[in-house]
């Protein structure tokens, strides 16, 4: 089953979650620990998004007998927050070999970073691997949607059709994604929208596996039910993931039934309960 982190803090490398710790994303990708809804390695596709730092204004420069140039780029962010660079493949991440140079010379605040073990059934391509992106948002995934597809067919019929036409993917992921995305278009407040879409998932489809994960790259909400979920956090930073990234005794386990939401100063848990 998929392994997923996010990040929030002082901009670090991409590195120093993907390559540099002993237990990285890139080293569970091939050698996870708790893997404990089945698979054995994470080789089907990966993706990285970050949030890039503002670009400093231009120097204003005159030029010889012409009017000052430089200052503010038009265009800019749509409003909603800093939009994130995705980077995803179809191939598993030890094997990219753009990547690490890439990661050791970027540095980012909020990273959201995914490796993912395809369920049987579901295609191996790049569209399917997370994060899935819109706006400020980046999601993953980490379950199965039990049941699927027939399962889902009341899921989606709650989708109006020109969503599901800008489904991603063909996967229980993908559907996740649009369930959350529908909410947060509608207004929902992140915890509320990842709380209810797997309540609403639940229902339609007991014994599913909803380790979700969302951020706007301020603020960050994971879920666990019923894969595994560590944190590390302090200095104003936090970072979740599947599986600590090293031995440090700061990483807590996240207990299952758990909706955890973060910014890098602040991390609260509370009870998914029995929705
Ligand atoms: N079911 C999802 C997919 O195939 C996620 C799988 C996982 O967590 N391994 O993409």
């Amino acid at each position: 089953m998929c392994r997923h982190l996010a990040y929030l803090g002082p901009p670090i490398p991409l590195s120093h979650l993907l390559f540099d710790p002993p237990h990285a994303l890139s080293h569970q990708s091939w050698s996870p620990t708790d893997m404990r809804g089945g698979g054995t390695v994470n080789a089907d596709g990966f993706g990285v998004g970050w949030y890039p730092a503002p670009a400093a204004p231009a120097p204003a420069a005159t030029a010889p007998g012409g009017p000052p140039s430089g200052g503010p780029p038009s265009g800019g962010p749509p409003s909603g927050g800093p939009v994130p660079v995705l980077y995803r493949r179809d191939t598993p991440l030890w094997s990219d070999a753009t990547l690490p140079r890439l990661a050791a010379s970027v540095t980012a605040g909020a990273v959201l970073a995914a490796v993912r073990s395809a369920t049987v059934g579901m295609p191996v391509a790049e569209p399917a691997a997370a994060p899935f992106g819109d706006g400020p948002w980046l999601f993953s995934h980490n379950g199965v949607v039990a049941g699927w597809p027939g399962s889902v067919a009341k899921l989606a019929g709650a989708l109006p059709v020109t969503d599901l036409l800008t489904l991603p993917a063909p996967t229980d992921s993908a559907l996740l994604w649009l369930l959350v995305r529908d909410r947060l278009r509608a207004g929902a407040a992140p915890a509320e929208a990842v709380r209810d879409t797997v309540a609403e998932v639940e229902r339609a489809a007991p014994g599913s596996r909803l380790n979700l994960l969302l951020t706007d790259g301020v603020s960050l909400v994971a879920t666990t039910a019923g894969h595994a979920l560590s944190v590390f956090s302090g200095a104003g930073s936090v970072l979740v993931s599947s599986e600590p990234l090293d031995d440090d005794p700061g990483w807590r386990a996240v207990p299952d039934r758990t909706l955890l939401t973060a910014t890098a100063g602040d991390v609260a848990l509370t009870t998914l309960g029995v929705l």
